[in-house]
């Protein structure tokens, strides 16, 4: 799965720091940082790959070698690098069969689960045999692990694992429908149709000897008594009792609905892209609004802050001359230290436009610590948004220990704004707190946290987040125009 800019599923440009290694401890990593110069999780990945570290006196490094090891093996894929490589993919292979109509995503990652062990797609054919036949040829596959008659499981030479399913194109509403929702949500789809008198198959709803497709997946909920189901929603876990009883809202937020993204790096701090590319980059992305959020530790100066202010200006004045509706707004990302103080002083905070919290060492204090720094900083009046709140990275570093009951009754009443981070490696929120933090009535924002112009579009992993997290446009802050954005935060 490695390829040149990934470790896994980690990107290079992220700095990760060396506390996300399974079982290392303060003393290794001490070790590590003053007789091998590694900082950081990925140096130490590359290190131990080639070998670098034998020399060193035992620290554990076998240890740690075998939980490198086990992680690589029991790495499911982030979801973005899966639906980066399935789109990959599926823009390939439409090529190989003229008899392929459309292919497309099904399986947990239509559902856009946030680890998945494979990408499915769907092959819409007018020859499924041939298609299928076609397919099991391509050069890129390394191993066949399954197969049917209408699909077959395989390794691509990659690693990428890869259900390949065909179908007819009149098949493709029940074939989708039935391949998309857990087991569980498959089986009282089933169930629905056998209330009716039919049998729900991927071919089409059965009677006898008689199929009936449905025209698309509308269709197929429909002969349900069903709403269409949104596929993030489709996990079996009650969600269609409580469409069925009205209790779920359907209308999820959507991408396009996206005006502005509240978190992103440029060259004044530790991104790869300036002010200005990554303004345009936002426009073409049909943004209003981009936050420019640099990080802003302890050893920050106001001389370096007023400096980049006065470049957004610049880059504003030369976006309105051009007639863009689009605003850079001046803010940093500021650290909650392990006491809840923050790294900037309130004098500064006061005087950028949009201040960003994050806690980013100190992750492993105990469960009433961490809870009361992190409540301590949200109670601060600058304070408008904290970003990945709980500091998860993906197979690799556990959430911190917060309350989080607590924690979004406190976003609730100081108003301040929890983040659904896109980075694929982070998804925090995850969609299970969105799903709490809207019962508490918190509010939210969507943002890709980007250091780069491409990592921008990382937004739409936090949308499919807050969609599986069942979020509507109207809970989603930078769903709105810039003036009614600010005007909701505190
Ligand atoms: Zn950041």
């Amino acid at each position: 799965m490695n390829n040149d800019n990934n470790v896994g599923n980690i990107n290079r440009n992220e700095p990760l720091p060396l506390c996300v290694v399974p079982g290392l401890n303060q003393r290794i990593a001490a070790m590590l940082e003053q007789k091998a110069g590694i900082l950081g999780a990925t140096e130490l990945f590359e290190a131990l790959q080639e070998r670098r570290l034998e020399t060193l006196p035992d620290l554990g490094m076998n240890e740690l070698k075998q939980n490198l090891e086990r992680w690589q093996a029991n790495n499911k894929m982030s979801l973005g690098f899966a639906l980066e490589r399935a789109r990959e993919f599926a823009g390939k292979i439409s090529a190989f069969d003229s008899n392929i109509v459309r292919i497309e995503v099904t399986g947990a990652l239509r559902r856009a689960e946030e680890l998945v062990e494979q990408v499915s797609l769907i092959a819409v054919s007018n020859d499924t045999y041939d298609t299928l036949e076609a397919f099991l040829k391509l050069p890129e596959i390394a191993e066949v692990r399954k197969r049917r008659d209408y699909k077959a499981d395989v390794t691509l030479q990659n690693g990428l694992k890869l259900e390949f399913i065909t179908c007819f194109p009149e098949q493709l509403a029940t074939t989708w429908a039935l391949t998309t929702g857990t087991t569980e949500h498959r089986t009282q789809l089933r169930n629905l149709a056998y209330k009716y008198g039919y049998e729900l198959s991927l071919g089409g709803f059965l009677k006898r000897e008689d199929v009936w497709p449905a025209k698309d997946e509308e269709e197929v909920f429909r002969y349900l008594g069903l709403p269409y189901i949104p596929p993030e929603l489709r996990n079996g876990n009650g969600e269609i009792e409580a469409i069925q009883k009205g209790e779920m809202s359907l209308d999820l937020v959507t991408l396009s609905g996206i005006k502005g993204d509240l978190h992103v790096h440029s060259t004044w701090g530790n991104g790869s892209t300036t002010i200005e590319e990554m303004a345009r980059a936002a426009i073409k992305r049909g943004y209003h609004y981009l936050l420019l959020a640099d990080h802003a530790g302890q050893n920050a100066n106001l001389a370096k802050l007023l400096q980049q202010r006065a470049e957004i200006y610049r880059v504003n004045d030369v976006l309105a001359r051009e007639g863009y509706n689009f605003s850079l707004l001046w803010g940093a990302e500021v650290e909650i230290l392990p006491d809840g103080t923050l790294s900037l002083p309130d004098e500064i905070l006061s005087q950028l436009e949009i201040v960003v919290a994050t806690m980013l060492s100190g992750l492993h204090q105990e469960r009433k610590q961490i809870t009361e720094r992190l409540i301590k900083a949200m109670q601060n009046p600058h304070v408008d948004i904290v970003a990945h709140p709980t500091g998860r990275i993906l197979n690799l570093c556990e959430p911190a220990d917060l309350f989080m009951l607590k924690i979004f009754v406190a976003a609730r009443e100081t108003g301040t704004v929890l983040e659904i981070n896109g980075n694929p490696d982070r998804l925090d929120l995850k969609a299970e707190y969105i799903q709490q933090a809207l019962e508490e009535k918190a509010k939210l924002v969507i943002s890709s946290g980007a250091h780069s112009t491409q990592a921008l579009a990382h937004l739409e992993y936090g949308v499919l987040t807050a969609r599986r997290g069942a979020a509507r446009a109207s809970e989603i802050l930078n769903t709105l125009e810039l003036n009614k954005f600010k005007a909701a935060l505190k």
